[in-house]
């Protein structure tokens, strides 16, 4: 842990790994992780906000594309460990896997009344065109923002990417080479960063008790397995992973408004699973719109034969949530119910 800056307001600096926390060697030119605890020499900028800024960085350094749920774990309980001392958290996390990680946080936070802001970069830090000092500015910024009774102004697990503040569970990767590399395709942002940070209070989540505890819930159940729906997809395909006895959730993703082959075979199959007992929810593979199963037939068959609606829900907020209910309870029928209902805003219902 090392004290980078002196002042009323602090935030922890959670250097998880990933491409911003990379600075060009002058001798070979090679990316190299980045030691954060320099932080303030490598961005001044940060200096100026006058906020007391604590780094901590994990050991090894990721690639988010290794990303496991017990990085979530960790990252939880650091949190909740350090919660008093802070009054916002920010998470340096590779873009790859960013998406699943806010929104698995989202739900293993409970009671949340100060910032998680999730960022990182497409260009390293030390890169001259970088966008990471944008994004990591823009960051400390709003997780140090606060109202005038001194509550924080985004007391929510968010991800601060390209000028933009999302709710983290609403947000998925959308490029990988330009720097608005995440969209909230079914959510407004929660801020903009122009000339100034621009608030949309209106859609950031208040805690109902500013003075609630912080309370973590790190078990979570992984038994999870998406299926693409595709023309040509066969039987064989379908019954592997919806009939897997380990398995004990399917995440569909369907087309459009939710809609699925209405082939004899593939709905036996999907109504097998079901009278099994397994979860299976219905998301859209289209980038934004919420599913429907009442429109089509094809989607009614999918209602008819168990399937749960997953709404405008992002497939990684569905993994996540999923993960996150069945750490909670053995009984898939609590856990489809609880699928239904708007947990901490991933859903539009
Ligand atoms: N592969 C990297 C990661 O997700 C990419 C990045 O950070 O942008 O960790």
């Amino acid at each position: 842990m090392t004290q980078t800056g002196t002042t009323k307001s602090s935030l922890l600096l959670i250097y998880t790994g990933g491409t911003i926390g990379m600075k060009q060697d002058i001798l070979d030119q090679t990316l190299k992780p980045f030691d954060f605890s320099q932080i303030l020499d490598e961005v001044p900028e940060i200096r100026k906000f006058a906020f007391r800024i604590d780094t901590y960085t994990f050991d090894p350094l990721i690639d988010s594309s290794d990303v496991e749920p017990s990085l979530w774990q960790r990252l939880a309980e650091l949190i909740f460990e350090k919660y008093d001392d802070y009054d916002g958290f920010i998470i340096l996390h590779g873009t790859d896997t960013m998406s699943y990680s806010a929104s698995a946080l989202s739900f293993m936070l409970d009671g949340l009344t100060k910032p998680v802001v999730f960022t990182g970069s497409q260009l390293p830090i030390g890169v001259p065109r970088t966008d990471g000092k944008e994004n990591l500015i823009s960051a400390v910024e709003i997780a140090s923002a606060k109202d005038a009774d001194g509550h924080a102004l985004v007391p929510e697990v968010s991800v601060c990417f390209g000028s933009l503040l999302m709710r983290g569970n609403r947000t998925t990767k959308v490029n990988a080479e330009v720097f608005r590399a995440f969209q909230s395709p079914n959510f407004p942002p929660l801020a903009e960063a122009g000339i100034n940070i621009r608030y949309n209070k209106e859609f950031i989540r208040k805690p109902l008790d500013w003075y609630q505890n912080l309370s973590i819930n790190t078990k979570l159940d992984t038994r999870v397995s998406i299926l693409k729906i595709h023309p040509g997809i066969t039987a064989q395909i379908v019954r592997t992973i919806l009939c897997d006895p380990l398995t004990r959730a399917v995440i569909l993703e369907t087309y459009g408004a939710g809609n699925a082959p209405t082939a004899p075979w593939f709905l036996d199959i999907v109504r097998e699973a079901c009278a099994a007992g397994k979860v299976i929810v219905n998301v859209t593979q289209c980038l934004a719109g919420s599913v429907n199963m009442g429109i089509y037939a094809t989607g009614k068959a999918l209602e008819d034969a168990g399937v749960i609606n997953g709404y405008d829900s992002t497939t990684e907020s569905a993994l996540a949530k999923l993960f996150f209910l069945m750490g909670k309870s053995g009984d898939n029928r609590w856990v489809s119910t609880m699928m239904g209902k708007n947990l901490k805003g991933e859903i539009s219902k």
